[in-house]
């Protein structure tokens, strides 16, 4: 089969709002299935606040172009990957109206992914019409929602479940991100949101649970260092092992 002949399934990563790990988790996510032996790559399409070139090492890289199409930037843990982050300054603000966003995305997505036969996309957050356009322009095989206990509680994540049910677009499930508290001193984990709320009220709603990831300050740290947990080995690489694994049972089952 030739490179332009693969099936490329897209994962759309989603969440109601800002801040509650989606970049993290979609640069781990995509760690995680290229280590369980998936080609797989990766788009940052949150153009507004691109963070994958830092999750990833790949800050400062410049892809190549081969015509009209970009070649995705390799990062060091088996990802080729693509982000508006590699293609303006660092720090540069990127005030982009509506179609030059839609414009400056289709060239992440329409790039050069050769064998690559996931495409994990970490949308910007929110609902906007940018993320219909793209939900619609081009259609992900299914969605992932991310989402902290209290986000689920406060309805947020449930507004991402609302975009990609307009946008027919199939939900995976959804990861809980933030779950429980690890103390760096002693290891310990404490529930200071309870523990299982979000599984309960994912299930409450028909959604599937993919899993949860720990509030840990060894994510947050690793993260900055380009140093993505997934590529490790204990508690964090296992837990992200576990929802690729969910994730990829989920988009077998969706078809
Ligand atoms: P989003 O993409 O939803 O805006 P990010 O992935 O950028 O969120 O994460 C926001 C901040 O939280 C970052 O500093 C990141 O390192 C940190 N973070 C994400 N997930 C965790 C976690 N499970 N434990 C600790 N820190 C986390």
């Amino acid at each position: 089969m030739t490179a332009d002949r693969v099936q490329r399934r897209i994962i759309a990563v989603g969440s109601g709002k800002g801040g509650v790990g989606k970049s993290t988790l979609s640069a781990n996510l995509a760690v995680a299935l290229a280590r369980s032996g998936r080609k797989v790559g990766l788009v940052d399409a949150d153009i507004y606040g691109p963070s994958q070139p830092r999750l990833l090492a790949t800050e400062g890289r410049r892809p190549e172009s081969e015509g009209k199409q970009l070649i995705p930037v390799q990062s060091p843990f088996g990802v080729p990957m693509l982000s508006m982050g590699h293609l303006v300054q660092p720090g540069q603000a990127i005030a982009w109206r509506g179609p030059m966003a839609g414009n400056a995305l289709g060239q992440l997505i329409d790039a050069q992914w050769g064998d690559a036969e996931l495409l994990v996309v970490d949308l910007p957050p929110g609902t906007g019409d940018l993320q219909l356009t793209m939900l619609q322009k081009y259609k992900p095989a299914g969605a992932v929602i991310v989402s902290t206990p209290q986000d689920l509680a406060l309805m947020d994540a449930t507004r991402a479940i609302g975009l990609f049910e307009q946008g027919q677009v199939p939900l995976l499930g959804l990861v809980e991100n933030m779950a429980g508290y690890i103390c760096p001193h002693c290891g310990e984990q404490s529930d200071p949101f309870g523990h299982g709320g979000a599984e309960a009220a994912a299930r409450e709603r028909g959604i599937a649970f993919l899993g949860r990831v720990p509030l840990d300050i060894a994510i947050r740290r690793q993260s900055d260092a380009g140093d993505p947990p997934a590529a490790g080995t204990g508690p964090l690489a296992d837990a992200y092992t576990a929802i690729a694994r969910a994730v990829l049972a989920a988009l077998d089952a969706v078809g």
